[in-house]
């Protein structure tokens, strides 16, 4: 648009003319298709013309009336110059400007951008001079204050080919729609809480690094990070107390890392950070040192300083992933093997670790499907008197034989099992099996050996557990001196007052009950005197280094000593050779179990055992 021009259209004459047609005064002028042409005033009536005109008139107030009580449209006219003839209430809304401020300025300085000056000029220009329209559009205009908002303009143009060309403007607001987008985005992307990018964002993010790393050979590890006892914070201080952990825990991270590397937060209390350039042990020390140094100073919770700590698991690329899923994946692995430390622990990944994950998985999915298809047995391992040798009771150990593959070990399968909660049917089953071969025996004229089998301290969560023991006893036709149990210390320590009520139910009626694996748990004796219980089963860590470690031989005297002392039967497991055998006759531990004499085997071997033979004082090995 040249300077002369320009001056031509703010000629205010001009201005007020173009004002007055949209105003309505001489509105047959601004009509597209005059509805004067072709009539003859001298040969058409008066009053048509007249009715004709009332009509329009009312017609084009009913549209400005429209305009006018649109709240959300914002409707502009400009003249050929692009000056303001019209500007409606939504439009002071939308862009800031009153009626009277924006009138006569032109489109480009009121509500157009820098960047869009020029090509809205020509736009319109062409619209003039070509009839070439303006097409309908989103865009981001200008509001008073330089903000800029985004709105679906559209455009329409009148009085074309004609001296007074007019545009108008009708833009729609369209903020609402365009913050609501934004917080979604922002919401799949990024955490709420601490804005940090989400897992997926981090997953992105990670590959993209993991590329300029392969391309500058440069390694990488990725960090799992769970703050240890976070839901004790939460439950003890409240979740706003939490939340600011985390935030604080967020900034301190953010204070430490590098512009390349990355930090997220992929769950409630787990980070996932990645550091470029970790080649070398000392490398993957400094980054672990790094992000416990975070932790050194205590955070500020419910007004007191509290001591926080997490546990790490570390994977690096590429020997421990090429991808950030598998990298991910990986050093959580790493992370759950060191929450198992306890606090602060820190883990490396190894292939070790995922392998076992896997097998656990597999096991895990197969176990309920073994137990209907009859995989389980037990196996029973004669307890022997220590001074004569001969055969007192029987432990039941639960066998898993799969179909297919070796024989599983109840050390592997016996936690899965109360990770699940399948401990329940499967203690449910030992106990019936276990009663079962107990009669059986009884039939034969096996009068004397009890049977003890081993309750986990999951199965006692269930508060019925002791109470269908009894039962399934009953239920057989057997009594308190038939079937005993076993439980570690850990289980009594941490046994509720109805389990601790049912345990002395059980004791007064002359159930036997052994703390199984003695010494390994809470290292503590003076509960011994409050459980109600009737023997001791000295772990066999003990018997296995007494006769070379003063320590432990002292360990297990003391043990022996005390059991008695407190009228305990006191029984020695995992007893392998004649030396122990010896160490344990001198000290007068009460029975015997462990290999030297008997390996634990199925009931058949044990039925002939019974029936057929009476061991030697000295133990045989099977
Ligand atoms: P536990 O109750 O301490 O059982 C003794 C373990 O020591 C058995 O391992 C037995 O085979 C083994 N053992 C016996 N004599 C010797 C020996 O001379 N040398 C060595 N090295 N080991 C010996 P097993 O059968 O693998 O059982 C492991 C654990 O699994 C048991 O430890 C018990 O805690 C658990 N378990 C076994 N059966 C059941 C069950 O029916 N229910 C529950 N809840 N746990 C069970
Ligand atoms: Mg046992
Ligand atoms: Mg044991």
């Amino acid at each position: 648009m040249t300077a002369s021009n320009s001056r031509h259209h703010r000629d205010p004459e001009r201005l007020k003319e173009n004002r007055r047609e949209f105003s309505g005064a001489p509105v047959l002028k601004v009509s597209k298709t005059p509805l004067t042409d072709g009539i003859d005033s001298r040969d058409a009536g008066m009053e048509e013309v007249e009715l004709v005109r009332r009509q329009y008139l009312e017609s084009e107030q009913r549209f400005r009336a429209l305009l006018e009580s649109l709240p959300k449209v914002a409707v502009q006219g400009y003249d050929r110059d692009r000056r303001v003839i019209y500007w409606n209430e939504g439009s002071t809304r939308l862009y800031g400007y009153t009626a009277e401020e924006a009138q006569g300025e032109l489109l480009e300085d009121l509500i157009i951008p820098a960047f869009m000056r020029d090509e809205v000029i020509q736009a319109h220009s062409a619209w003039i001079k070509e009839g070439v329209d303006i097409p309908a559009d989103e865009l981001e205009l200008k509001h008073k204050t330089g903000e800029l908002i985004s709105v679906f303009s559209q455009h329409l143009m009148l009085n074309e080919h004609t001296d007074s060309p007019l545009m108008f403007c009708v833009d729609v607001d369209l903020s609402d729609q365009k913050r609501a987008h934004r917080d979604l985005e922002f919401a799949t992307h990024f955490d709420r809480l601490t804005h940090l990018p989400n897992r997926q964002t981090f997953e992105v993010d990670l590959d993209s690094q993991l590329d300029s790393c392969r391309r500058q050979d440069n390694g990488l590890a990725t960090i799992y990070l769970d703050i240890d006892h976070f839901v004790e914070i939460n439950d003890a201080l409240g979740y706003d107390q939490g939340d600011s952990l985390l935030v604080e825990l967020t900034r301190r991270l953010r204070e430490c890392k590098r512009v390349t590397d990355l930090v997220s937060r992929v769950s409630s209390d787990e980070f996932v950070l990645a550091f470029p350039g970790v080649h070398s042990a000392p490398d993957v020390r400094r980054v672990v040192r790094h992000v416990q140094n975070v932790f050194r100073e205590p955070f500020v919770l419910d007004g007191r300083e509290r001591q926080v700590t997490a546990c790490l698991g570390v994977a690096l690329f590429p020997e421990n992933g090429e991808s950030s899923r598998e990298l991910i994946r990986n050093a959580d692995v790493a992370k759950n093997r060191a929450k198992l430390e306890g606090r602060g622990a820190v883990r490396l990944f190894q292939q070790k670790l995922h392998d076992d994950l896997v097998r656990q998985h597999h096991l895990s999915a197969r176990l309920e499907e073994a137990l209907d298809n009859g995989e389980f047995s037990l196996h029973y391992q004669p307890q022997v008197a220590a001074a004569s040798g001969r055969i007192e009771n029987l432990e039941a150990l639960l066998r898993w034989e799969p179909a297919e593959g070796p024989t599983i070990s109840p050390a592997e399968f016996i936690p899965l099992a109360e990770r699940s909660g399948l401990i329940h049917r499967l203690g449910d089953w030992v106990i019936e099996e276990a009663c079962r071969q107990q009669v059986k025996w009884r039939a034969k004229g096996f009068h004397e050996h009890r049977i003890d089998i081993n309750v986990s301290g999951r199965q006692l969560v269930r508060p019925d557990a002791l109470k269908n023991f009894e039962d399934s006893l009953q239920r057989h036709g057997l009594f308190p001196r038939d079937i005993g149990i076993e439980l570690t210390e850990n289980v009594l320590i941490e046994a509720d007052e109805t389990v601790l009520e049912d345990l002395r139910r059980l004791y007064h009626r002359g159930f036997r009950i052994a703390i199984d694996d003695f010494g390994t748990g809470y290292s503590s004796l003076s509960y011994l005197k409050h459980f109600p219980v009737t023997a001791l089963k000295i772990d066999r860590s003990f018997i296995h280094d007494a006769p070379t470690q003063p320590k432990d031989r002292a360990i297990m005297e003391g043990a022996i000593f005390i059991g008695h002392r407190l009228g305990l039967e006191v029984v020695a497991e995992g007893v392998e050779n004649a030396e122990q055998l010896s160490l344990l006759r001198e000290m007068h531990c009460d029975l015997v179990q462990g290999f030297f004499f008997y390996r634990p085997m199925p009931a058949k071997e044990i039925d002939s055992l019974l029936g057929s033979f009476v061991p030697s004082h000295e133990g045989l090995s099977s």
